[in-house]
């Protein structure tokens, strides 16, 4: 096999940002990707009778405050301005999110203004009722605890906004990329000294990369997948929650008037609907189709195999993830990171961030190695 100075592991967002800046600093790049294409959970498909863009793994919303990573982004897409906001479907009624005086008059039938919100706010029956109808069932579903179990003190951590902005997210850059996700992957990994090999599983044997079966020559690896599969999940299986997805094609041209309702309610089995056109309403076409994709979200109990998408926050998986990180740390020349790597939930920003942060400036460590040693 060909030798490469770096072995990037999966080629979601945090690895196609790192094996560009490898690349951009003179590194000669192989990205494996055991999935057949790039994109990682950011990944999108067309759907084939009405060509409307799906997000396969959930919508996803590119936002961010942070300047270096709107920068780097931009440099491979163009955003269509999209401004994300969610609706919330509590017993037959439609509300805006997140807290704040649209959703406050509209719950309670009142006429609040801005300094009238925080009194109202204080009275613990006015926000007892707005955590049981928007909060308690929607986490309690999420999490699959029982409502009962859900403390109210969540609501205080909320933050409640004193004015009608429903923009979901307070950043000040935010949209989906023009061409669809699945351009800006191709776009990172367009690199001439990027090469990618799709529907290859990495894992560490002894110490070394193997692709498949091939045993890799000697690099730097930067690994983005689950951290206790890199270690054949000796101390027991990191814990996850996971999502089911039903999608469906509906001949009308358009079923709820924007991209995300979230159905609050613990009775409603799915927390979510998805209505992808939304996300582009310049595409005056697929706009004006009289036909149209949603997609409801399930969450639900995970097991080995199934997709992972929340980490599971508790002492045992604090515990085993500090085990794992350890054995990490004993491997020469590795990178673990991303949402998978780091088991932590990470908005698409803060990957690249994270990304952005890497060393990639090391010299060519067959000569002298430059790898941490043990
Ligand atoms: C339901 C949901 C909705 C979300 N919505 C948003 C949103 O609106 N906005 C936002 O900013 N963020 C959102 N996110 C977060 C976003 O999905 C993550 O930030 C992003 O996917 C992280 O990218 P990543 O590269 O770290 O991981 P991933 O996207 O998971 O990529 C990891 C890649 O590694 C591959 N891989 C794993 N193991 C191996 C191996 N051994 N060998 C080779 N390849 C391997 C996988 O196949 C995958 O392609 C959402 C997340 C969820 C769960």
């Amino acid at each position: 096999m060909e030798n490469y100075d770096a072995i990037v592991a999966g080629a979601g967002i945090w690895g196609c940002t790192v094996a560009r800046r490898l690349a951009e600093a003179g590194k000669r790049v192989l990205v494996l990707e055991r999935r057949e294409e790039a994109g990682g959970n950011v990944r999108c498909e067309t759907d084939a009778e009405t060509g409307i863009e799906v997000h396969t793994y959930g919508s996803h919303i590119f936002h961010t405050h942070i300047p270096e990573v709107w920068r780097f982004v931009n440099r491979f897409t163009e955003f269509n301005g999209y401004q994300h906001k969610v609706l919330a479907r509590y017993r037959g009624k439609t509300y805006f999110l997140p807290l704040g005086l649209a959703l406050v008059n509209g719950f309670f039938g009142t006429d609040l203004t801005p300094p009238e919100l925080a009194g109202f706010m204080a009275d613990e029956n006015h926000s007892k009722a707005l955590f049981d109808a928007f909060f308690r069932g929607y986490t309690s579903k999420q999490w699959g605890r029982p409502p009962e179990e859900i403390d109210p003190a969540v609501i205080k951590r909320v933050p409640v906004r004193s004015s009608y902005d429903i923009n979901y997210f307070n950043d000040m850059w935010q949209g989906i990329p023009a061409n669809g996700y699945n351009a800006l992957f191709e776009a990172l990994l367009d690199h001439p000294s990027i090469t990618m090999r799709r529907g290859v599983e990495f894992r560490l044997d002894g110490g070394r990369g193997m692709a498949g079966g091939d045993m890799l020559p000697p690099a730097r690896i930067y690994y983005s997948g689950p951290v206790d599969a890199l270690f054949g999940c000796k101390f027991g299986h990191l814990p996850w929650r996971t999502l089911r997805f039903e999608r469906e094609t509906l001949s009308v041209a358009d079923y709820q008037g924007t991209a995300v309702v979230n159905y609050t309610e613990a009775e409603v089995p799915y927390t979510r609907i998805h209505e992808f056109k939304h996300y582009h309403p310049e595409r005056r076409e697929t706009m004006a189709l009289g036909k149209t994709v949603v997609m409801r979200e399930y969450p639900a109990a995970w097991k080995p195999g199934d997709e992972p998408y929340y980490p599971v926050d508790c002492a045992e998986s604090r515990g085993l993830l500090s085990r794992y990180m350890e054995e990490a740390s004993k491997v020469p020349g590795l990178t673990v990171g991303g949402r998978l790597g780091a088991y932590r939930y990470f908005d698409m920003d803060r990957s690249v961030e994270a990304a952005l942060a890497v060393d990639v400036e090391w010299s060519d460590w067959r000569g002298s190695d430059p790898r941490p040693q043990h």
